[in-house]
């Protein structure tokens, strides 16, 4: 006998889980929407916006660009090796959903690039503290009252365990209540949204082969254990690759005062362990490009050196680019910054006063440093023969002390595992949908290929909330067809 009856049970309160929850109602569904935690959002709590195009901040922006562009963009910067109509699809929806959360009240700053080669995709949410981390928790709050204004049913503090299955069909939710009590719901839909498996080694480490705390600095939201993926696989979902959403890291970033990542973060000089120079650090600001150049080096470590008159450039100046993650741009505490980070155990930040001292201390190559200096020093007075920097961030290292920061391969977690179609139905090996389930948001995102796509920013929360709403839809369709048809 179980515990719950409804017709929809959503495995997750994240931005994907919450807007399937909204839509399945709006739709007429009755549902349960089962979490982890304490508290609903996810990871997108830590965050700030999800992606639109064609809204009509855009419009208002007279900003260029279409579902056309977006679309052909995304499919050749992943070679087709993804779903197209999935993004078509997600794509088309992404500008009435931004109406459709704002007539739940949420309300946005406007349509943001994240760099500037990027494109402005990226819908801010408007919070009480400004544009910076956290913003999107407001949209996370506007989603939870939306849905319970709708009937939804949460059973907080309940991970669910296991997906139930009956003559082929989804049947209920096997989950863990607040008290340690296993709880059956019963239902003739499920859909899955718990968020990847960010917090995970032991699935990061067999999925994708680096190893968190090593070569993997990814953000670790606790309760995304990859159980979502798991539950769905073994309901018969096909397993497609799981990814790390990959952006660079500096050691301790989450500790680091904002002019530190400010500073070392800014296209200048950047090497492997071998003293050498690997791309064009103009590239740095797209972080997913760094994570994978990083990842292709020695041990999976870069170093960016600034010498103090760089230094001093940008406290008097401000940095040549802005990040909008951190907000602050005021860098004039940077040398003392550094300093208290050293003192509070950061392993990846150096002074020195040469650079054989630099060399020295970071493990890098002395010599071929030393050349490699030599040389960008040069460049900065003619051109970038290497990898052909722009004339306006070439700025020589002459000068001590010499600063240095590590970058390491980190992410926002892991997107994909679950197959879905255009319709976010669960599909098997043969592509068939697995009848009542439905995967939507990270555990479902397999439309990056092997790069997130950062040129259209906001791109995986804009993900879950579409693919949370279509999810959303298609399911509520499917319960009442069963309904008529019993
Ligand atoms: C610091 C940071 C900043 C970010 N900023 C942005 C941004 O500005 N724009 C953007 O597009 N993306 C951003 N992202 C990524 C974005 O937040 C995610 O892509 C998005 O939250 C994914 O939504 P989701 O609903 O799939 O998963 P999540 O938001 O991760 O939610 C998953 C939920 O599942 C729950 N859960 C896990 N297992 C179970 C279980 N067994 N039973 C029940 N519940 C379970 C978890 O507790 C969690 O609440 C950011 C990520 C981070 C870490």
């Amino acid at each position: 006998m179980a515990d719950y009856t409804t017709q929809i049970c959503v495995i997750a309160g994240g931005p994907a889980g919450l807007s399937a929850a909204v839509q399945a109602a709006e739709n007429g569904a009755e549902v349960i929407l089962v979490e982890k935690n304490a508290a609903v959002g996810g990871a997108a709590n830590m965050g700030m916006g999800p992606l639109g195009i064609g809204t009509k901040y855009q419009k208002r922006q007279m900003v260029d660009i279409s579902v056309e562009k977006a679309f052909n963009m995304f499919m050749e910067y992943t070679h087709y090796n993804i779903d197209g109509r999935l993004v078509k699809r997600y794509f088309e929806q992404s500008a009435e959903t931004i109406d459709w959360l704002e007539d739940m009240g949420v309300e946005f700053e406007g349509a943001f690039k994240y760099f500037t080669k990027s494109e402005p995709t990226w819908h801010i949410v408007k919070s009480d503290q400004g544009i910076g981390p956290r913003a999107a928790s407001f949209m996370n709050k506007a989603l939870y009252a939306r849905a319970q204004e709708l009937g939804v049913k949460f059973l907080m503090e309940t991970p669910a365990r296991k997906i139930l299955k009956k003559d082929g069909k989804v049947c209920g939710v096997q989950a863990v209540d607040k008290n340690g009590k296993e709880i059956e719901i019963a239902c003739s839909a499920v859909i899955v949204a718990a968020g990847g498996a960010g917090a995970s080694p032991e699935t990061i480490k067999a999925e994708t082969g680096y190893t968190w705390g090593k070569d993997m600095f990814n953000f670790a939201i606790p309760g995304n254990t990859g159980d979502g993926i798991r539950m769905a696989w073994e309901a018969g979902a096909d397993h497609v690759p799981v990814r790390i959403e990959q952006a660079a890291s500096l050691e301790g970033i989450d500790d680091l005062p904002g002019s530190v990542a400010n500073i070392l973060g800014q296209p200048n000089l950047l090497v492997n362990l071998f003293g050498k120079r690997f791309m064009d650090e103009e590239q740095m600001q797209n972080t997913t490009f760094l994570s994978n150049a990083v990842s292709h080096q020695k041990h999976r470590v870069a170093f960016s050196i600034v010498d103090s008159s760089i230094v001093k450039y940008y406290m008097r100046n401000g940095v040549d680019e802005i990040c909008l993650v951190r907000s602050n741009p005021d860098v004039s505490d940077f040398p003392d910054a550094v300093k208290m980070a050293k003192e509070n155990g950061n392993k990846g930040l150096f002074i020195a006063d040469s650079i054989e001292q630099l060399a020295e201390m970071t493990g890098i190559d002395k010599e071929s440093l030393l050349e490699t200096v030599d040389n960008y020093n040069d460049y900065c007075d003619s051109v970038d023969e290497e990898f052909f920097k722009r004339k306006r961030y070439l700025r020589p290292i002459l000068k001590a002390p010499f600063y240095a920061g590590q970058f390491r391969p980190g992410g926002y977690g892991t997107v994909g595992g679950i197959r879905i179609n255009e319709n976010c139905e669960a599909c098997d090996a043969e592509f068939e949908p697995v009848p009542g389930l439905y995967a939507a948001g990270a555990d479902a995102c397999n439309i990056y290929d092997d790069s997130y796509m950062f040129l259209l920013p906001g791109n995986s929360m804009g993900f879950a909330v579409n693919t949370g709403r279509i999810a959303g839809m298609t399911a509520a369709e499917y319960v009442q067809d069963q309904e008529n048809a019993d």
